[in-house]
């Protein structure tokens, strides 16, 4: 294993920002204060949190009051649809997409279980929402509409405020995990009709731990964790400080930087994916190449092993992701490839590679340099790959 890490998992998390570190420095050492105390020590530290939120929702284009901090996206998620159904007691059924990640999807196996209806709507093989059947599928008994803005493995990116309206037609609320958006793609809550958004810290260069949900002003809240008064008794427990400051730092930058994702790191990512689709016979490009993340590509390396793949490029420090990071350990191809019909062979040789402004060209050249003699290794030991590759 080599010293250097070359990361290429940016959707699984990405590296603390040096500057959003700076910031949350004074909150892990001196600043330890709760801020809800009375005391002056205590109480200052409530200053910090709203000029995060502040900086939350200037990213969002979003009012402070409608930003609630979270423990992560996952809680986010749950939040959401949580208060969907206990404002709505007498709508009964959610409507999700089948590629959602599974913060969304095991909520609605789990309200399945509880009685509840859940519809998952399908998708085209290159990852398109079916919208014509999501219209069918959301009816008068259901309290929401939940689809990502941008999904974490093909990047695709989805029309939310269609389908924002489609859900609001029929009297419900819709919600969008947009995790992997903030901050790669401009978003601007002022004109749009979303009524909730998930976003989380380590997704954007600020540390594990801290996410946030927008609310729409107007929209009713119930809170999923019930306890203390904090964030105006819409989410329990005494707040994670150091993290929300940091979040607050990393929205601040991700604005600055949202130029650089759209061309540097859009460049990167295109000259990878032009490359090792010349250089390499037999692979395809998994999603929707129109309507993707500037950041993001998912390859299919036909008759081989995505794991293989990811093994030998481990041992050269290159970090990239087979499937989503939640279903690695199992055999399954990922659950967003299958709803696309990938096909067998295709679908276990994806490897998803995901960038960020810290990538950079000679990092991109090493990749082009050594895989392609990776994926031959591999399929010279393939017995699929002699079988039907060649
Ligand atoms: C990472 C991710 C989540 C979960 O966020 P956590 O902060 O890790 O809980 C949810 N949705 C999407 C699309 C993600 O990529």
């Amino acid at each position: 294993m080599s010293d250097k890490v070359i990361y290429f998992d940016n959707n699984a998390t990405t590296k603390v920002d040096p500057e959003v570190f700076e910031a949350m420095k004074p909150f892990i050492t001196g600043l330890y204060g709760n801020p809800s105390s009375i005391h002056t020590f205590g109480g200052q530290v409530a200053a910090h949190i709203e000029n995060a939120r502040f900086s939350v929702a200037d990213l969002l284009g979003a009012n402070p009051t409608e930003i609630i901090f979270t423990s992560c996206g996952t809680e986010s998620d749950n939040a959401a649809i949580h208060s969907s159904l206990f404002t709505c007691p007498k709508r009964k059924k959610i409507v999700i997409s089948k590629v959602e990640h599974p913060a969304v999807l095991n909520v609605g196996k789990e309200l399945l279980r509880r009685g509840h209806k859940v519809s998952e709507v399908p998708v085209d093989t290159k990852g398109r929402i079916d919208l014509e059947r999501l219209h069918e599928l959301v009816d008068d008994e259901t309290a929401l509409v939940s689809v990502m803005w941008a999904n974490n493995e093909t990047g695709n990116i989805y029309p939310v405020e269609e389908i924002a309206k489609i859900a609001h037609q029929k009297g419900a609320l819709f919600h969008t995990d947009a995790v992997q958006s903030v901050g790669k793609i401009p978003i601007d809550m002022s004109k749009s009709s979303i009524d909730m958004l998930s976003l989380s810290g380590h997704k954007l260069h600020a540390p594990k731990g801290v996410g946030a949900l927008f609310v729409k002003r107007g929209v009713r809240f119930r809170p999923f964790m019930l306890g203390g008064h904090q964030e105006k008794g819409r989410r329990g427990g005494t707040e994670n400080v150091m993290g929300i400051v940091a979040l607050g730092k990393a929205c601040e930058l991700a604005g600055k930087n949202m130029g650089i994702e759209n061309s540097a790191v859009k460049k990167l990512r295109d000259r990878l994916e032009k490359n090792l689709v010349q250089k390499i016979s037999k692979c395809r490009i998994n999603g929707d190449t129109e309507n993707r993340l500037p950041n993001t590509t998912n390859i299919s390396f036909e008759f081989i092993e995505g794991e293989a793949i990811l093994l030998l490029m481990n041992q050269l420090g290159v970090c990239a992701s087979s499937g989503s990071a939640c279903t690695t350990g199992s055999l399954e191809p990922s659950h967003v490839l299958r709803a696309m019909g990938v096909p067998y062979t295709a679908a276990h040789g994806s490897i998803r590679f995901s960038l960020s402004r810290f990538n950079n060209d000679a990092e991109v050249d090493f990749i082009l340099d050594r895989l392609p003699p990776i994926i031959e290794r591999l399929r010279d030991i393939s017995p699929y790959w002699k079988k039907e590759g060649k």
